[in-house]
């Protein structure tokens, strides 16, 4: 049976629903199948050979690509507007192979300092290991990315919103500094699905932790990078050697040119070709599965997400035992102006705030909470709360805390899709509870 794919769309409503999947051509299922196997039986010994020499594409064993996996990518790469994506088993693993994909020692990228304080560890950290050099710099001052670029600088990464401080990225303005010395911007979009498209923008990667809105259920850990196919990384051969020069590990290939039939996509082949052949973490097809459930309601959460949010912000910063809240529906100046600019639809459903009784009075809070979770995520259909400085970004340093926005008496909201009188009450009775 073959079932031609529904009319394509540029509505995200229907790109979540439809993108990379009509139905299965031997039983006809409309829900995607869960493929859980490791390999799949090739037609004869002609047929593995060309798909080992990727004369075709093909499936040869899940590490490296699986028929469920391909949906989710498939209708990624569709919503954020590229030609091609890879699922992976974590955000994390995204960020780090976003990276890795373009560096080898001796290499340097140039990222914003408002990151998820993992992204900071691994940049800090762990790629100081490999021998790769992480610049930080402030987001604010857009040229600082060119002063800190050098012959060597492989890629610009930054946040869309990044939390805890919630002010845009200034995406356009850095992605065309960046076009203009051959430097591709690659974009985390966690925290914005559907509100903004990095790629439209001028970046030319895209990376999502898919654990947070895509799934949206709290229910499995993974990632996405999404190659906008809109860079020439064979025009700046010199900066991109991982793209533009003989790999021994795949029989002298030059990415750039083996890619070339099969469309711009030679980031992600090469991504999926070496990294995920070499390093693993592969996205599992269940959790594929969930993570595609999530997505297909991915609009219609996002809106709710964001109309919770902003009568939430509203809520705290009318509240006397509040300092300051955090949400960029309550920024003026730059800061709005760039959010509106960037956002559409919303302003997202993070937000922070800072209790005027201090840090002692934040633990109390999150402890009277009864309907929200006190949990380390962000993204989940329910509401939930954290303080950061004492969990999520205690592996950094006091200066490295405050530098990218958590002081030590944040609370961090995550908000919810529950009923909005609901959130309130909640959030009312634990700020009671937090100031007794
Ligand atoms: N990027 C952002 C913005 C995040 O918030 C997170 C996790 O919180 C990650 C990346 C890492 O994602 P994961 O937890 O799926 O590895």
């Amino acid at each position: 049976m073959t079932f031609p794919p529904a009319p394509a769309s540029s509505h995200p409503e229907t790109i979540a629903l439809h993108a990379g999947w009509r139905a299965d051509a031997t039983t006809g299922s409309v829900a995607v199948p869960i493929h859980q196997t490791t390999s799949f039986q090739f037609q004869d010994t002609a047929h593995a050979e060309r798909l080992f020499g990727l004369a075709e594409l093909g499936n040869i064993y899940t590490r490296i690509m699986n028929p469920t996996v391909d949906v989710l990518e498939q209708r990624m790469a569709a919503l954020e507007g590229g030609v091609a994506a890879l699922a992976v088993g974590s955000g994390q693993a995204a960020t780090a192979f976003s990276v890795m994909n373009l560096c080898s020692a001796g290499d340097n990228i140039v990222s914003s300092t408002d990151l998820y304080g993992g992204s900071v560890n691994l940049f800090a950290n762990t790629l100081k290991q490999f021998g790769i050099e992480v610049r930080f710099v402030d987001p604010a001052d857009p040229q600082g990315f060119v002063a800190a670029t050098d012959a060597r600088t492989r890629c610009w990464y930054a946040e869309t919103l990044p939390n805890p401080k919630l002010q845009v990225f200034p995406i356009a303005e850095v992605a065309a500094l960046g076009r203009a010395i051959g430097v591709p911007l690659i974009m985390d979009n966690t925290a914005a699905p559907i509100l903004c498209r990095p790629l439209d923008l001028g970046a030319a990667v895209v990376m999502h932790s898919t654990t947070k809105w895509i799934g949206g259920h709290g229910n499995s850990i993974g990632g996405v990078v999404v190659d906008g196919g809109n860079f020439d990384w064979a025009a700046h051969a010199e900066r991109f050697p991982t793209l533009n020069t003989p790999d021994p590990s795949y029989h002298g290939a030059i990415w750039t040119v083996a890619a070339a039939p099969l469309g711009p996509i030679a980031y992600i082949l090469r991504m999926r070709t070496c990294l995920l052949r070499d390093l693993g973490a592969p996205m599992a097809p269940f959790n594929a599965f969930l993570t595609l459930q999530g997505l297909e309601s991915l609009p219609l959460r996002i809106e709710r997400h964001c109309a919770n949010a902003i009568r939430v912000a509203a809520y705290l910063a009318n509240h006397a035992g509040i300092a300051s809240v955090t949400h960029p529906s309550l920024q003026d100046g730059e800061a709005r102006a760039r959010a509106d600019a960037t956002l559409k639809g919303g302003y997202g459903s993070l937000m922070g705030f800072e209790l005027k009784a201090g840090a002692e009075a934040g633990r109390r809070f999150i402890e009277a909470l009864r309907l929200f979770y006190h949990v380390a995520n962000i993204g989940d259909s329910r509401s939930l709360a954290i303080h950061p400085a004492t969990t999520t970004h205690s592996q950094l340093t006091a200066e490295q805390q405050m530098a990218s926005g958590v002081s030590p008496g944040y609370v961090r909201l995550s908000i919810g899709i529950e009923h909005i009188d609901d959130i309130i009450a909640d959030l009312a009775q634990a700020l009671d509870a937090s100031v007794a």
